[in-house]
């Protein structure tokens, strides 16, 4: 179904596909905007690995269940296995960094909530993490990484990952003690302010500082 595959520095990755851990509302900017609480710990969910799929072409999107939104974060590439780690084993288990969509069916997700059920129909479903090459940076530089999205030429999202309120490292760390990752995981990070819609037809442009630069066309899913 996915013609996805992990390519680190150009070069495909001996790395299986699997599960995506994404952390809700690690920016203040976003839990405010969408009228959410700030957390005093991680808000996490999980996308399956057939919810993978390449911002390398056209991103495919559901249109059955009402507004479909973008949410722009930064990407983790996992390594090595890490079960209860430390900062330390984190930072030497990172495979790279990339960007990547936390695809929200926005209407469903508010029906869920409402009703206080999961979110899984609305951000884990086929195609929901369309995701970019990855790149190695040096431990030091996961937290000045700037990552913008542009929707039809319109800056919508321009976040830095200074502002994540659990940095990468004590977030693996964290997520580590719930799920062992595994060599083929990716992390979400979380997504800053200014999501919101897509529309059929839309031209994305998405950046990762100096590092990735990439655009795509939204189509509807057949
Ligand atoms: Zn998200």
């Amino acid at each position: 179904m996915s013609d996805y595959m992990h390519i680190v520095d150009g070069a495909p990755a001996l790395l299986p596909l699997g599960k995506i851990v994404c952390v809700g509302r690690n920016y203040a900017d976003h839990a405010k905007e969408l009228n959410n609480p700030i957390p005093t710990e991680p808000v996490l969910f999980i996308k399956p690995s057939t919810a993978l799929v390449t911002l390398d072409g056209p991103v495919v999107i559901p249109t059955a269940w009402g507004s479909c939104h973008f949410e722009a974060e930064m990407a983790i590439l996992i390594g090595q296995p890490l079960s209860s780690c430390s900062e330390r084993q984190a930072a030497d288990a990172i495979a790279g960094i990339g960007i990547a969509l936390d695809l929200t069916l926005r209407d469903l997700q508010a029906e869920l909530k409402q009703k206080s059920l999961p979110w899984e129909k609305a951000k884990a479903f086929d195609g929901a993490c369309p995701t970019s090459a990855f790149v190695t940076v040096p431990v030091d530089q996961l937290q000045s990484q700037q990552f913008q999205l542009r929707q039809n030429g319109q800056l919508k999202q321009d976040g830095n990952s200074v502002d994540m309120l659990t940095p990468v490292l004590p977030l693996l760390a964290y997520i580590s003690q719930f799920f062992t990752l595994q060599p083929g995981d990716i992390v979400l990070t979380g997504t800053p302010a200014g999501v919101g819609p897509l529309a059929l037809g839309d031209e994305l442009q998405l950046s990762l500082s100096n590092k990735i630069n990439l655009s795509t066309t939204i189509k509807e899913k057949p």
